[in-house]
């Protein structure tokens, strides 16, 4: 494989897989710039470690294509491709040093020892575990252990790093800590990386763009704020938080009507919209002064929650939560009455599909 400027590129242009029948993976399509760090996020089962294990090469796409700076390399086997790969266990040799760990894939392309001892202890240095190098993996933490896979998978000098749930067996502190670390190494080092996670907050954190998938498909491709804000699903909607659906009509005048009252959007909205969306959190109590979008409501429960209280509330027939922030001195009991608004910025057309 020869480096050129975008040898980080890497193109998917309709793959699918199936096994026995069951498509894990739906003609999907996605481009990786050279230097990002893109996250495959969905629940369990979605395909997100298909997708990535067709990107490696160990496994071989039904259809579609893949390329790498401009090159094929939908069939090319693994070790040709050059891409460093890190999974949720410690998949280090249990019988081997930390610094023959590093060194393992350097040794088996015939690396001299000179050179393998030079790039071995950069790539300790560079996860900090040098004063490790001779140590095994049993006396290392869980954490230690995962950055001494991300050494190794980086000493090959990889066109593309791929992450497979590095750090859901780690507890939610050292989690943290090591994205972090690994999101600041990444970014260090340029290197094209793809992490695949089914926790939306990981995802947030540490993408620079974030592929959702469902069901095999890929629902959404977008920045994590733009996942957020402009889901172009309901699943997506939901997946990356929490959001009210509520049920629209179209009054004969052409307006959107939600429980019997206009609703006005800010943003795009098709003529056959029947469901809409808003976070909890963009929901506000009424002050009085709003011109539109202000609905009666009742309340269902409250629950304080220090810096906010989350209230349930029935519009009509259809429930909705929201949060009021700051001090709230009034308790607001089951059964009052109030008013909430719902800004028209804030509120998305919602999509099966
Ligand atoms: P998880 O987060 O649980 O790892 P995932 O999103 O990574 O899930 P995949 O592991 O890609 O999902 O699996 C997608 C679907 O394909 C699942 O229904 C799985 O059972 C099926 N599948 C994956 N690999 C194989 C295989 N080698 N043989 C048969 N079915 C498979």
């Amino acid at each position: 494989m020869t480096t050129t400027d975008n040898a980080g590129l890497l193109s998917l242009s309709g793959i699918s897989k199936s096994f026995n029948g069951y498509t894990a993976v739906r003609d999907a399509s996605l481009t990786i710039n050279a230097g990002e760090l893109v996250c495959f996020l969905g629940p369990s089962g979605c395909g997100k470690t298909t997708l990535l294990r067709l990107i490696s090469g160990l496994e071989t796409p039904d259809s579609g294509h893949i390329t790498l700076g401009g090159q094929d390399i939908t069939h090319a086997p693994p070790q040709f491709r050059n891409f460093g790969m890190v999974f949720q266990s410690y998949s280090l040799f249990p019988h081997l040093t930390v610094g023959k760990n590093v060194a393992y894939g350097l040794r088996c392309r015939k690396w001299g020892r000179v050179d393998t001892r030079s790039r071995v202890q950069e790539m300790l240095e560079l996860v900090q575990l040098a004063e490790h190098i001779d140590k095994l993996p049993h006396q290392l933490s869980g954490g230690q252990q995962q950055r001494v896979a991300i050494a190794r998978a980086l000493a090959g000098r990889p066109h593309v790093l791929l992450l497979d749930e590095p750090f859901s067996a780690l507890d939610a502190k050292v989690r943290a800590q090591l994205r972090g670390d690994m999101r600041d190494l990444q970014s260090r080092l340029g290197i094209t990386t793809i992490l695949v996670t089914h926790d939306q907050e990981e995802a947030m954190t540490v993408a620079d763009r974030i592929v959702v998938m469902k069901d095999g498909r890929i629902e959404q491709i977008g920045s994590g704020p733009e996942v957020y804000h402009h889901p172009r699903t309901a699943f997506v909607a939901g997946f990356v938080g929490d959001i009210n659906v509520l049920r629209v009509q179209r009054a004969a005048s052409g307006a959107l009507m939600l429980a019997g009252l206009p609703l006005t959007i800010h943003g795009p909205v098709d003529n056959d919209c029947v469901r809409v969306g808003i976070r909890p959190e963009a929901v506000t109590l009424a002050v009085g002064n709003e011109t539109e979008n202000c609905f009666p409501a009742t309340v269902v429960k409250s629950q304080f929650m220090g810096k906010q209280t989350r209230l349930e509330i029935v519009l009509a027939d259809q429930f909705l939560s929201l949060e009021v922030y700051g001090r709230v001195n009034i308790e607001i009991p089951p059964g009052d009455q109030l008013a909430v608004f719902l800004p028209p910025h804030e509120i998305r057309q919602m999509n099966e599909h």
